[in-house]
């Protein structure tokens, strides 16, 4: 369980709170000039990174005021805890530890998915792994 500092009440307990989705999702200019396309992945796409990840969270049974908090995936570490509209604090934080695969895109959200790295992995069956279509 989560010991979540909120900015107005201080350390309360996970359970007081909502997770929001990703933060810093900005909303379009023009979106009507947006094609169906590009206003689906406004709504709908974002990023599942495993490591640091700014997010949104709700104090719902506190002060139910919404704050941003840059969180570890994997390790549930809280790094940051700042105001919706503050920018993401930079943050010197090692990537995360079992990053066997580097990345070498830097968060980017434009691209939704990263092919897995089967070749070290052998209990999972190939074909759970074939692309899509693809005949046996
Ligand atoms: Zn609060």
């Amino acid at each position: 369980m989560l010991l979540i500092s909120c900015p107005n009440c201080g350390p309360r307990d996970e359970t007081e709170f909502h997770y929001g989705g990703q933060a810093h999702v900005a909303y379009p200019e023009n979106p009507n000039e947006l094609s169906d396309t590009e206003w689906s992945r406004y709504l709908f796409y974002r990023a599942n990174t495993k490591g640091t990840f700014a997010e949104r969270w709700v104090h719902s049974t506190g002060c139910r005021q919404w704050f941003n908090m840059v969180r570890d995936t994997v390790s549930y570490d809280i790094h940051a805890v700042y105001p919706m509209g503050a920018p993401r604090p930079d943050l010197a934080i090692p990537p995360a530890a079992e990053s066997g695969t580097a990345s070498t895109a830097p968060d980017s959200t434009t691209t939704g998915t990263a092919a897995p790295d089967i070749s070290g992995t052998s209990t999972t069956p190939a074909s759970t792994t074939a692309p899509e279509g693809a005949t046996k």
